[in-house]
C-alpha cells in the first residue's frame, strides 16, 4: 500500500473532523427540548476551543501578512502599468463573477419562490427577530459607498490595522510598494526584510495548519449543536434549499466555467487541489482567517504564481465575495416574499446592484454579511417607498433568518474562497512566475 502523503493525511484528517464535530453536535450537544438562549449558553464553550485553537492564531497573522505578500506581490511585478493593467483584470473578474452569483441568486429566489409557503412564519417571529436585530445601523446605499471609499483612503495605517481593515491596509501597502518600485535599489534592503518576513509568516500558517482539524472539529460541534440539522431544513427549508442551489450551480458550474474558458485548465482538478483551503473555509466561515491557507496551497498545490496569490488572494479575501452576493440577494427576495410584499423589475435590478456593492463591504468574517443584508433591504425600501401606499420591509425581518445562519455561512465562504482561488488561478496568466530560479528566489 501507498503511504499517505502529508498533504492528504491533512486532508483526511479535515473531513474526519467536520464529520465527528456534526455527529457530536447533533446528538450530544443539540437539546431539541432547550431554549434557544440555553443552547446558545450550553455550546458556547465549544466555540471558545475553536477560536483559540484556529481562529485566533490564524487572525494575528493577517495583517502582517497581508501587508508582506501584497508588497512583495507589487515589487515584483515593479512595472506600475503593468501593475495597473493586473489590479484591473482582478476587479473585473471580481465584479463580474459577484454580478454572475447574485443573478444565480435572484433568478431562483424569483422561480422558486421560498418565501411564499413561510408567510405565516414571518408573522409569528417578526417580534421575536426585532430582539436580534445587528447593532450595526444601515445607512442606505450613500453610506455604502462612503464607508469603501474610507477604507480605500485610510488616514491612519495603525489603527486600520487594529481595526483588521484589510482594505486600507492593501491600498496602503501597493502605495508603498509603487514609491519602493521607483526608488529601486536603495529600497532594496527594506524589501529584503519583507521577503524575509513573509517567509516566517508562511512557516507560522504551515504549521497552524495542522490544527485545522482540531479548530473546525470544535467550530462545527458548535454550529450544529446550537441549532440542530433539524432546523435547518424545517420551515426555512426552501430558503435554506434556494441557497444551497445558487451556491452549487456557481461553485460547480459558472467558476469552472469561466476558469476553464479562461485557461483552459480542469477546473475540477484545481478545485481538487485547493481542498485545505476550501475545508478550511467551510469550518471557519471566514475567508479572511482562511486567506493564508487560501496563499499556501494555491502556489505549493494549485499551481498559481507566487506574484499573482499575493496580490489576488489578500484583495480576494476583502472584496470578493460571490457566495455573499448570492446568498444576499436570495435572503432579501426571500423575506419580501415571505412579507407577502411584491417585487418588480426595478427592485430586482436595485438587489442585483446592492448585494453585489454590499458583498464587497462585508467583513470576511463570519456574519460579516449580516450587516450589510440590511443595507441592501434599505435600497430596495427606498424604491419601494417611491409609490404611496406600499408597504416596505421592517429591517426586523433579517431576525427570521438568523438561526440558520452559520451553517449558510460555512458554504457561502467556501464559495467565496473558490472565487478568489479562481481568481489567482486566472491572473496566474497574465503574471506567472519567472522561469528563472535564481530571479525567482529574490522574491520567494
Ligand atoms: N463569512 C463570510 C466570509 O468570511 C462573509 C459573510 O457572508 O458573512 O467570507
Amino acid at each position: 500500500m501507498k503511504p499517505i502523503s502529508k498533504e492528504n493525511l491533512l486532508t483526511i484528517l479535515i473531513v474526519v473532523a467536520l464529520v465527528l464535530g456534526a455527529l457530536v453536535g447533533q446528538f450530544l450537544l443539540h437539546d431539541p427540548s432547550a431554549t434557544k438562549e440555553k443552547m446558545e449558553q450550553a455550546v458556547q464553550p465549544w466555540k471558545v476551543a475553536g477560536d483559540l485553537v484556529l481562529i485566533r492564531p490564524l487572525m494575528l497573522i493577517i495583517i502582517p501578512l497581508i501587508f508582506t505578500s501584497v508588497l512583495t506581490g507589487v515589487t515584483s511585478i515593479g512595472d506600475p502599468k503593468k501593475l495597473g493593467v493586473l489590479g484591473g483584470a482582478t476587479l473585473i473578474f471580481y465584479v463580474v463573477t459577484m454580478v454572475f452569483a447574485v443573478t444565480t441568486g435572484v433568478t431562483l429566489a424569483w422561480l422558486f419562490n421560498p418565501g411564499g409557503a413561510a408567510t405565516s412564519l414571518a408573522a409569528t417571529q417578526v417580534a421575536d427577530a426585532a430582539a436580534t436585530l445587528p447593532s450595526a445601523p444601515p445607512g442606505g446605499l450613500g453610506a455604502a459607498w462612503l464607508q469603501i471609499l474610507y477604507l480605500l483612503v485610510p488616514n491612519n495605517f495603525f489603527s486600520a490595522a487594529a481595526n483588521n481593515e484589510t482594505l486600507s491596509i492593501i491600498t496602503a501597502t501597493i502605495a508603498l510598494g509603487i514609491a519602493i518600485t521607483v526608488i529601486g535599489t536603495k529600497a532594496r534592503p527594506f524589501v529584503v526584510v519583507v521577503e524575509s518576513l513573509h517567509e516566517i509568516l508562511m512557516t507560522l500558517v504551515r504549521w497552524i495548519l495542522w490544527l485545522l482539524p482540531i479548530g473546525v472539529f470544535f467550530l462545527v460541534a458548535w454550529a450544529v449543536g446550537r441549532m440542530g440539522l433539524k432546523e435547518l431544513f424545517d420551515s426555512l427549508k426552501w430558503y435554506v434549499l434556494v441557497v444551497f442551489a445558487g451556491l452549487a450551480i456557481h461553485m460547480f458550474g459558472t467558476l469552472p466555467l469561466v476558469l476553464w474558458a479562461l485557461t483552459k485548465i480542469n477546473p475540477f482538478k484545481y478545485l481538487w487541489s485547493m481542498k485545505p483551503a476550501l475545508l478550511m473555509a467551510f469550518g471557519s466561515a471566514s475567508s479572511l482567517a482562511t486567506m493564508p491557507v487560501t496563499i499556501t496551497t494555491s502556489v505549493t498545490k494549485g499551481g498559481c504564481s507566487r506574484r499573482a496569490s499575493g496580490l489576488v488572494l489578500p484583495l480576494g479575501a476583502t472584496v470578493n465575495m460571490d457566495g455573499t452576493a448570492l446568498y444576499q440577494g436570495v435572503a432579501v427576495i426571500f423575506l419580501f416574499q415571505a412579507f407577502g410584499i411584491e417585487l418588480h423589475f426595478t427592485q430586482y435590478l436595485v438587489i442585483v446592484l446592492t448585494a453585489t456593492l454590499a458583498a464587497v463591504g462585508a467583513a470576511g468574517v463570519p456574519g460579516g454579511s449580516i450587516a450589510t443584508t440590511l443595507i441592501v433591504i434599505a435600497a430596495v425600501n427606498t424604491t419601494l417607498a417611491a409609490t404611496p401606499g406600499v408597504p416596505v420591509l421592517p429591517l426586523s425581518a433579517i431576525g427570521i433568518i438568523l438561526g440558520v445562519d452559520r451553517i449558510l455561512d460555512m458554504c457561502r465562504t467556501t464559495v467565496n474562497v473558490w472565487g478568489d482561488s479562481v481568481g489567482a488561478r486566472i491572473i496566474t496568466r497574465i503574471a506567472p512566475d519567472d522561469p528563472d530560479p535564481a530571479k525567482e528566489a529574490a522574491y520567494a
